[in-house]
């Protein structure tokens, strides 16, 4: 996958993983991954439950062995190291907080750990929680700390050993959404006041997370196998695979002529029955099937009369809910830029195997 991507000179590349498989009995965790994460960037694994995303990062940060493959950290091979010596550190999901320490001893762990003198310690726990925006925090214990504050902590904790990498492992998905979304532009201002070489490798099921917080992202599928590589509007707009079509947002998937493209539902325009469409759009007619009005946006499922159907996304501009519920029953007619499709093919996908 990384072979039509232009290369990343050694020097630059935080992260890179060459045909690492690994296996847990007759399960594929990991399939053969090529994988490069430049110096600097906010780096996205974006799959589904069981796609290999926590294998991949647990195979960085050196707790499980590849069967096979080589990993390297800023251009040396560490595929046999021991954890402790790779420049990296992990935020889990569930924070891993020690219950019976306060704040400050839990983000000062590692440090102790490594035998850095006290006065240093304090400094560098005052400078991480003040990172993530936590100062005066020091003396709770984490039971006394809502969610949110428990996971800046954990944050906080990995951020002060100064690692070169950061593994991120869905470290938002125990948050509501409004907490989640001011973490993730949280998280893109840590990354930015650690300076220009940190680098982020980032988790998550969640597309709208990926799309707003990287620089790139890797999407997988539940075989373990990594679909494509490219920055948000890559991935959205061009979407390499009927996978990645239908992860990163609605499948739009329409068979013509025999060939297998996909079309973004915003990008459609959904005209009454008989009216002339723009000149130099694609066209298809259909009927309405089914309105969902989601207050700024609705979202009509067209029939297509020549066989399959497409969603459409329309913003509410001139539209009430009356008017856009009203719209179910009715002939349309669809039309969009034929630059907007993206072909999608599965025979292909496969024969690139
Ligand atoms: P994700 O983080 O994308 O949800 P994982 O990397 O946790 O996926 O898991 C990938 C696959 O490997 C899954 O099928 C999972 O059940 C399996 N797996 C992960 N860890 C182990 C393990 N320690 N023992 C056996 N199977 C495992
Ligand atoms: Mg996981």
């Amino acid at each position: 996958m990384s072979g039509d991507a232009v290369e990343a000179p050694s020097a630059a590349r935080a992260i890179r993983l060459i045909g690492v498989r690994k296996t847990y009995g007759d399960v594929v965790a990991v399939e053969r991954l090529d994988l490069e994460v430049r110096r600097g960037e906010f780096f996205t694994l974006l799959g589904p439950s069981g796609s290999g995303k926590t294998t991949t990062l647990r195979l960085i940060a050196g707790f499980e062995q590849a069967d096979s493959g080589a990993i390297e950290l800023d251009g040396v091979d560490v595929t046999r190291w021991p954890p402790f010596r790779r420049d990296v550190n992990t935020v889990f999901q569930d924070y891993a907080l020690f219950p019976h320490m306060d704040v400050a001893d839990n983000v000062a762990y590692g440090l102790r750990v490594r035998g850095v003198a006290k006065t240093e310690r304090r400094s560098r726990v005052e400078a991480a929680l003040a990172m993530v925006r936590l100062e005066g925090f020091g003396g709770r214990r984490p039971v006394q700390l809502s969610g949110g504050q428990r996971q800046r902590v954990a944050l906080a904790r990995a951020l002060v050993n100064r690692p070169a990498v950061l593994l991120l492992d869905e470290p938002l998905g125990a948050l509501d959404l409004k907490l989640r979304q001011e973490m993730q532009l949280e998280l893109g201002r840590i990354q930015s006041e650690l300076g220009a070489d940190a680098t982020f490798l980032y988790v998550t099921h969640d597309q709208d997370e990926a799309l707003t917080m990287s620089d790139r992202i890797a999407v997988f599928s539940t075989a373990g196998k990594l679909e494509q590589v490219g920055s948000p509007g890559e991935v959205y707009e061009r979407p390499a695979t009927e996978f990645v079509a239908g992860f990163v947002g609605a499948s739009n998937v329409l068979e013509r002529d025999g060939r297998r493209f996909t079309v973004r539902p915003e990008k459609i325009r959904m005209l009454p029955a008989g009216t002339a469409p723009p000149e130099g759009l694609t066209t298809a007619r259909g009927a309405v099937r089914d309105v969902v009005y989601l207050g700024a946006i609705t979202r009509y499922v067209v029939e297509l009369d020549d066989g399959g159907e497409l969603v459409v996304v329309s913003q509410n501009l001139d539209v009430t809910a009356e008017q856009a519920r009203a719209q179910r029953g009715r002939e349309v007619v669809l039309a969009w830029r034929p630059e907007h499709t993206s072909i999608v093919d599965a025979v292909q996908e496969e024969e690139q195997q």
